[in-house]
């Protein structure tokens, strides 16, 4: 099922809760692998490629910006 909102348990609790459970959605893991990342600079640890035009990018790039370079990240969010 592709849901983007992943709102669909617990519908009927009351709005309160709606954010939290949003929030919590992410893994814990996978938010620990991020928070090692998201303080690293966007050039540093470049051990990865961009998926688009296969580019070295850095870590940080691979878990925030969609494992695309700075120039791919940014023409995909332009095309939305
Ligand atoms: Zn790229």
């Amino acid at each position: 099922m592709v849901n983007m909102n992943e709102e669909q348990d617990d519908s009927e609790d009351d709005e309160f809760w709606s954010e939290d459970s949003f929030a919590e959605s992410v893994s814990v893991e996978e938010m620990k692998e991020k928070e090692k990342t998201i303080h690293k600079k966007h050039d540093e640890d470049m051990n990865f490629n961009c998926r688009k035009c296969d580019k070295k990018i850095s870590a940080h790039n691979k878990d925030w910006h969609s494992m695309m370079c700075d120039d791919c990240f940014d023409a995909m969010l332009k095309q939305r």
